[in-house]
């Protein structure tokens, strides 16, 4: 080959640079080598037989155009696959331990039936780690997932050869509200089942196992494992960036599609909102079943809670929530599972550092930024204290001591009646907060107000009025 081939080369690749950006040129075309010119044929080599499949349907004529803008005389580009004798000699052995090490981890034995020593790539085949606890015996279903449940049930636990449903099952919803719960219920409900290989990846994963797999002479072991795989879970499908794994994402998606595997994916949003896309992926996400899970509603997140406590007793027996607290947190905490985990993490993280049992008092003070910002305003005991105090014309400490003159009595009831109606708080803690009382005496208080206010209108509005400064 003459230096004026090798400096036309070098132009064309140039050209074909500027002409897809960076980023697809070093995905497709970074590998690609000159091998000959003859009477018009130009003949350049890959590395994989994919690569070369894939620049001959998407640049053939874009290849062809960048030579003929150099060498007129060009009017044919081929396209070879280089030895691949001379690959296999420089791929090097799977590490023995790799396996070990990734077989508790990963979602399946892929990687392991490779013989690609790559440790990127064999983990990208391996798929994204799964969360034991994320199965379906611990998805609580409620109103605002019945359908997406449902609907991953099914791709769970249908076999092999039977005919797919609804593909692909693409699930939507706002963040926390339990996709990557369903998905990976799917992957391991579905291996349990040992009827088709199921394969979880993040968006991240697909794109990093991709590009290093390409990067790496290994695309071809990538495809090959991906058609091995019965069904694809793709979560977080909008992180995925990028022209060239756009385009290889579509690929994947039409191919395993068509070959009547099963895919299912997890985005943020529908796929209308996927900007990035092209439309014909669009549409063809748009073409199996499209899911949104709503938000989690109030009686939801106390199941959620109530399974999440079970669940940590199995470790930490000792770790008691009272139904009332559980309430609390389901009506106050946002909608989103992440933060409901969040404030029982604490929970139990207070318990176990200092011993004490979880009372609504500690759960108010320990999940306090997780609160919605919506939510009007707790009230506190001290406040109640300090206001009926000001308005009484009493100390606060007249309030919690044991005095029993009638000057005092009735502000404190009317205080106790407060706290019990103006904040979760129970009778016991309520008589703790008032110097140490019992809480049959809080109870008497509140009872006695109670039949006060039907009769009395002055001390009615009073009250009225105590509760709306405290409620400001
Ligand atoms: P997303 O992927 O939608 O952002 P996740 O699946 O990560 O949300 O859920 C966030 C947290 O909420 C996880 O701990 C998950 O187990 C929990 N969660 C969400 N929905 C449910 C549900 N229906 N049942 C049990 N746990 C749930
Ligand atoms: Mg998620």
């Amino acid at each position: 080959m003459s230096n004026t081939d090798q400096d036309s080369w070098s132009r064309v690749k140039e050209h074909l640079r500027t002409e897809v950006g960076d980023d697809v040129y070093s995905s497709w075309f970074a590998r690609m080598d000159l091998e000959a010119i003859e009477e018009g044929a130009v003949r350049l080599s890959v590395p994989t037989r994919f690569l070369k499949s894939w620049i001959q349907s998407h640049y053939a004529e874009r290849v062809l155009a960048c030579w003929q803008a150099q060498e007129d005389k060009v009017t044919r580009v081929e396209l070879i696959v280089r030895s691949a004798v001379l690959k296999s000699a420089v791929v090097p052995k799977p590490k023995p331990d790799l396996a070990a090490e990734n077989g508790g981890r990963y979602t399946n034995g892929i990687g392991r039936a490779l013989s690609v020593g790559d440790p990127s790539v064999h983990e990208a085949l391996g798929g994204s780690p799964l969360d034991p606890r994320l199965t379906f015996d611990t998805f609580v279903v409620g109103r605002s997932n019945t359908l997406a449940q449902a609907a991953a049930k099914q791709v769970a636990g249908a076999k092999r050869g039977d005919p797919v449903m609804f593909n692909p099952l693409y699930i939507h919803s706002g963040v926390g509200l339990g996709k990557t719960h369903l998905l990976q219920a799917v992957t391991w409900a579905g291996n349990a089942a040992g009827e088709r290989k199921v394969l979880y990846l993040t968006a991240e994963k697909f794109m990093y196992g991709f590009v290093s797999a390409l990067r790496t002479q290994t695309a071809l072991a990538f495809k090959e494992a991906l058609r091995g795989i019965g069904v694809l879970v793709i979560d977080d499908l909008q992180f995925l960036q990028g022209k060239s794994t756009q385009a290889e994402f579509c690929h994947t998606l039409n191919a395993l599609i068509d070959a009547g595997r099963q895919v299912v994916i997890a985005s943020d949003r529908p796929p209308s909102d996927l900007e990035s896309l092209d439309d014909r992926v669009r549409s063809r996400l748009a073409g199996g079943l499209v899911v949104e899970m709503g938000a989690l509603g109030e009686e939801l997140r106390l199941e959620i809670l109530k399974a999440r406590v079970t669940a940590a007793r199995a470790h930490h027996p000792a770790f008691d929530v009272p139904l009332p607290v559980l309430g609390y947190i389901a009506k106050t905490v946002t909608h989103n599972g992440r933060d409901l985990e969040g404030a029982l993490n604490r929970l139990l993280a207070h318990n176990k550092l200092t011993g004490h049992a979880v009372t609504l008092e500690m759960a108010e003070r320990e999940v306090r930024d997780l609160i919605r910002p919506q939510e009007p305003k707790r009230v506190k005991i001290e406040d109640i204290q300090r206001v009926v105090a000001r308005q009484y014309n009493v100390s606060r400490s007249d309030l919690l001591s044991s005095r029993r003159t009638a000057n005092v009595v009735r502000p404190r009831q009317v205080a106790m009646y407060l706290a019990k109606t103006l904040t979760l708080r129970s009778l016991p803690e309520i008589g703790r907060r008032f110097g140490g009382r019992d809480h049959t005496t809080v109870l008497h208080a509140v009872r006695k107000i109670e039949g006060l206010v039907g009769n009395d209108m002055a001390l009615a509005e009073e009250i009225e009025i105590l509760k709306r400064q405290l409620q400001e």
